[in-house]
């Protein structure tokens, strides 16, 4: 969002991502025929400046309203990208032609210019660096860099920490006995916070399900081997599963949803040239990362239009 945005103002931004495809968080899985959206699920749009851009993206074929309110759940329009979760990060970022498996080591200033150095001696040179990652991966990288942020401001931006999720995909050999709308959030979320269905969403062509563990779960068990994660879930799904299971996967969110948020919408040090943006400023959602990524961007071009 924040590429785009300085795009559209005529910048040219560079964007990496050390991921094989974009998306972070909004990710989809295959597995043999069956597809799988196993990091967010939907997204809201309450805000007016966010549901404009849904809209566009509607329109475009790359999201679409999401009708089905899971019981128990906060009445809201939930979307969903098309054709799988990916489908409205790879709209924004196809004008934008990313370079994707370049996972960035090093950021260097040097009063002028950021460079940014990746994998196999690769670098990228900008006036500005904006971070995305989760906040604790921006500042590692930050750290490991040497880059010297103010301390309060530094100390302020450490306290935000994450909450872990475990993701379990599974295909059936047939449909799952989720009840309609065909996801469900649990009242009490351990272990098993989320069950759904990826064939009726629309996702997979075939039977497959994901299981999402709540936090504490995912806290007690993310470095225990794969059969000690995907067994108490898959167990704890097995009213709503009704068939039996073919492959199962289970992957570890380390920093799914932040357990408080930053003061502002972005962090900016102007005279570092450097923005830090994602859900931990604009709220731990889809909706408040675009957001922060949109204000990051304005404020990277006010800065610049003031020292120019
Ligand atoms: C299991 C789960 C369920 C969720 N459910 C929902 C939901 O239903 N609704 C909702 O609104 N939100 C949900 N969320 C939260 C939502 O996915 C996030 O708030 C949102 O996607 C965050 O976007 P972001 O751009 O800030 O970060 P991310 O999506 O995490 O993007 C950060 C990007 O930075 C890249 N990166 C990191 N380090 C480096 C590096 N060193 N070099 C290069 N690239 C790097 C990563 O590859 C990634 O692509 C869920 C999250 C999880 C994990």
């Amino acid at each position: 969002m924040a590429a785009r945005e300085l795009s559209l103002r005529g910048w040219t931004p560079i964007v990496m991502d050390k991921g094989r495809g974009v998306g972070g968080r909004m990710a989809t899985r295959r597995m043999g025929a069956a597809r799988v959206d196993h990091g967010a699920q939907y997204f809201t749009a309450r805000d007016p400046r966010f549901r404009s851009h849904l809209e566009a993206w509607c329109a475009r074929g790359a999201a679409r309203i999401r009708q089905d309110a899971a019981p128990g759940t906060i009445p809201a329009i939930r979307y969903i990208g098309l054709p799988t979760m990916t489908g409205v990060a790879k709209n924004l970022a196809a004008p934008l032609s990313p370079h994707l498996k370049r996972r960035a080591l090093r950021v260097d200033f040097d009063g002028d210019t950021w460079t940014v150095s990746c994998e196999e001696n690769e670098s990228y040179r900008a006036r500005w660096l904006l971070l995305t990652p989760p906040l604790p991966q921006a500042l590692a990288l930050l750290d490991a860099s040497g880059v010297p942020l103010p301390t309060a401001d530094r100390g302020e931006l450490g306290r935000i920490t994450y909450e872990k999720c475990l993701a379990v995909m599974a295909t059936l050999t047939g449909p799952s006995r989720l009840p309609e709308p065909g996801w469900l959030r649990l009242e009490d979320p351990e272990p098993l916070a989320l069950v759904a269905d990826n064939q009726r969403k629309g996702v997979s062509p075939v039977p497959a399900v994901t299981l999402h563990s709540g936090p504490e779960f995912a806290h007690d068990r993310y470095d225990a081997p794969a059969d000690e994660k995907i067994a108490p879930l898959v167990a704890a799904a097995e009213p709503y599963i009704g068939a039996s299971i073919g492959e199962v996967q289970v992957h570890g969110w380390r920093f799914a949803k932040p357990k408080s948020l930053f003061a502002s919408d972005h962090y900016c040090h102007s005279p570092l040239q450097l923005a830090l943006a994602g859900d931990a400023f604009g709220g731990g959602r889809v909706e408040g990362a675009a957001l922060s990524g949109i204000a990051a961007a304005e404020v990277i071009i006010q800065h610049s239009r003031a020292s120019s």
